[in-house]
């Protein structure tokens, strides 16, 4: 597996790819851990989450250097989502036995009826490369904790953040087999799907991605959780406070040089204040400095690989050619690297890529409406159902139309962020099943009521 620092579009790095039979081996180390780790008391696993994030606080720069080198991240982003890993590992080892405590249940007189959350086994996690390791731990953690064991099949473009994140557990002293990383291409993942000793699947990507790896799941009967693209709508109203959804809505596009599922991609702006906020947009996107993802200096960096930019860059000029006009942006910059400058569109047609399908990169498509109920017709015209914002000062009418958004979560004045304390997931084309929170540490154990008479 060859790393391709995107900056530059040297190769800086090649690993060796494990194959069929060390998956094999991997599967079978891993039911193994399985029956042991099971039995440990649950404050053993919560203390050893504690350890993993102090190892991740103490190599922050070493992790976030790997991450920018790989994947173009910029450096303080990098750093960021280091922190934020930290933060999840934190949050399942305080809150973990409050979220699997048993439930009891109105029982008949002389008996004791309750449900109680026991692991499932190993779990495949299917990993993309854009929150390289953020992905990975807000999948290992809950699941770690509630006494299942983890396989990563990571993005083939990270595979040293894959091998770093296996690290941390085995430093922190979790068993070695408790989280291994198999480096594999995505051909062997459905053998592994098949395997009887993985007993259930997540996968984080596209949309094809996700059909495979849960048709493959359904076929055995494993569950699956998918979290996949998103075409976020950023529902301006006309009485919102434009200097800051401007600001905002420029950082809620082009956060992670616009790589994230959850980034706002089409921006439904309301008539009265269409004109400013697209010129603030405009200058917003213009403001960033794009470059060098390791200088601190820099907002905006390369997209993840020369081929994603490329696909990108033909949605954007599929878009023009159906009547999209360019504000600014559109072409990839003249040098090295793969490198799109923020970008915002106007006059979107609606069967235009920029409005049909996700945009994974640092691209606003923006759309004037004229009332609220047009904002939500708007919002709603997508198969996409990840998240979406509104931005008003009245927080009572944010509210309402944030019931009337079809996403699995809406946010009133705040820019959609995952956070471990709520669930994260979506509905339609984006996917099912919630990830963090008490939703996402239920999602792979086996709820067992437990009758006494
Ligand atoms: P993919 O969905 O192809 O990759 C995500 C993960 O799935 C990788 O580990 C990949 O492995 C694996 N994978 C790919 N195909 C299969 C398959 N048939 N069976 C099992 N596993 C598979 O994303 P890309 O990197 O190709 O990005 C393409 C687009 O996907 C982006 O432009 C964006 O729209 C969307 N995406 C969404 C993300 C999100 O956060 N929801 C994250 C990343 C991408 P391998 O790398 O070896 O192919």
């Amino acid at each position: 597996m060859d790393v391709v620092d995107p900056a530059t579009g040297e190769t800086v790095e090649t690993y060796e790819e494990d194959d069929a039979a060390d998956v094999a081996d991997a599967l079978d180390r891993a039911e193994a851990a399985f029956e042991s780790w099971r039995e440990r008391p649950r404050r053993e696993r919560e203390e050893l989450l504690v350890a993993a994030a102090e190892i991740l606080r103490e190599r922050k720069s070493e992790y976030a250097e790997l991450m920018t080198r790989e994947m173009g991240k910029p450096i303080e982003q990098a750093e960021g989502e280091i922190e934020k890993c930290a933060w999840v590992c934190e949050h399942y080892a305080e809150f973990a036995s409050a979220y699997l405590e048993d439930e009891h249940h109105p029982s008949p007189p002389g008996s004791e009826v309750k449900t109680s959350y026991e692991p499932l086994g190993p779990v495949l996690a299917v990993m993309p490369w854009n929150f390289p390791f953020w992905q990975v731990f807000r999948f290992a953690a809950p699941n770690l904790v509630a006494g299942n064991v983890g396989l990563l099949k990571h993005a083939s473009n990270v595979p040293g953040c894959a091998l770093a994140i296996e690290e941390v557990f085995r430093d922190a002293g979790f068993p070695e087999d408790a989280f291994r990383t198999l480096l594999v291409s995505a051909d062997l993942v459905e053998d592994a799907i098949d395997d009887d000793r993985v007993k259930a699947t997540t996968l984080t990507g596209s949309g094809p991605a996700g059909s495979a790896v849960a048709a493959a799941s359904g076929k055995r009967i494993k569950k699956s959780v998918l979290e996949l693209g998103g075409s976020d709508p950023f529902v301006v109203l006309d009485d919102a406070d434009l200097e800051t959804t401007i600001e905002e809505g420029v950082w809620a596009r082009n956060q992670n040089s616009g790589q994230s599922c959850i980034a706002a991609k089409r921006f439904v702006v309301h008539d009265d204040v269409y004109e400013e906020f697209v010129s603030g947009l405009v200058e917003g996107a213009e403001s960033l400095t794009v470059g060098d993802p390791t200088d601190r200096d820099t907002d905006v960096g390369p997209q993840a690989s020369a081929d994603l930019m490329a696909e990108l860059h033909d949605q954007v000029a599929r878009s023009v050619e159906a009547g999209a006009t360019v504000e600014t942006g559109g072409e990839p910059l003249d040098r090295d690297g793969a490198f799109y400058p923020p970008t915002v569109l106007t006059d979107v047609p609606e069967d235009a890529p920029a409005a049909r399908d996700e945009l994974f990169g640092p691209v606003a498509a923006v759309f004037r409406v004229d009332d609220e109920a047009e904002a939500i017709e708007r919002a709603n015209d997508t198969r996409f159902g990840l998240g979406g914002s509104v931005w008003t000062t009245d927080r009572e009418r944010g509210e309402r139309l944030a019931h009337e958004i079809d996403a699995g979560c809406v946010y009133v004045n705040r820019v959609v962020a995952s956070d471990p304390r709520v669930p994260f997931g979506g509905v339609g084309v984006s996917g099912f099943g919630r990830e963090l929170s008490e939703a996402g540490i239920k999602e792979f154990v086996n709820r067992k009521t437990v009758w006494v008479q």
